[in-house]
């Protein structure tokens, strides 16, 4: 237990209130979902985790955004949503491109091959911010670090075939991976696809589904 919180019991409150969004078909709404559990989550972090200047990660600072991250369905609803409402049809048509050959380029790799060929990111924007921050996945969330010197050794390493620990605060990284679980958890027991899904691959499918290419329609 880290600073008196109990993971297993907040991923079964995830899991118990976010059912409240996916009762029956008719009435189930997924982006409500996961933009509740998003909530639900950061509360419980900005009621246990003290802004005491350990971790270091910032906007701008993007050493991490060169892995695979696993988002579940809902989380890619409603970043496909959000981009929909937020950015103009060029540049989600842009987006979607790049989507597009992102998923081509890492489709076969694994985390380290990924990190080692420096793929990042498709919502990165030029200035190292991510994109899509008020609705980023929950596992973006819980990733951090307490010196980005050493993300970016630890990643420049990875060449080198060499491993280098990264020191994180681990309460940040349980309160979201539990969310995560317990989200997953309430999908399944609501009978839909709680699988993790590729955050690329997902979020492309989703504004495809949300917005067809009016070319890719004839
Ligand atoms: S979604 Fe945002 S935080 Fe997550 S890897 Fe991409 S740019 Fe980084």
């Amino acid at each position: 237990m880290l600073n008196g919180f109990e993971a297993d019991r907040f991923a079964c409150n995830v899991e118990t209130t976010a059912a409240q969004y996916l009762a029956p078909p008719s009435q189930r709404d997924y982006i409500k979902a996961a933009l509740f559990v998003n909530t639900l989550a950061e509360e419980e972090y900005q009621a246990r985790v003290s802004d005491d200047g350990m971790i270091d990660c910032q906007a701008g600072c993007a050493h991490c955004c060169i892995v695979n991250v696993a988002v579940l369905r809902p989380e890619a609803d409603a970043i496909a949503a959000w981009l929909i409402e937020h950015r103009s049809p060029q540049e989600v048509d842009t987006l979607r491109s790049r989507l597009i050959t992102l998923e081509k380029e890492t489709r076969w790799l694994d985390d380290e091959e990924r990190m080692m060929v420096r793929k990042s990111c498709a919502f990165l924007d030029q200035e190292g911010r991510c994109d899509i921050y008020p609705v980023r996945p929950l596992l973006c969330r819980a990733l951090n670090s307490t010196s980005s010197d050493d993300c970016r050794e630890a990643v420049a390493m990875l060449a080198l075939d060499e491993q280098r620990p990264i020191v994180s605060n681990l309460l940040q990284k349980e309160i979201f991976e539990s969310a995560f679980r317990g989200f997953g958890e309430a999908l399944k027991q609501n009978g839909v696809d709680h699988r993790s899904h590729r955050l690329t691959s997902a979020v492309r499918e989703r504004l495809e589904r949300f917005r067809p290419n009016p070319q890719e329609e004839k």
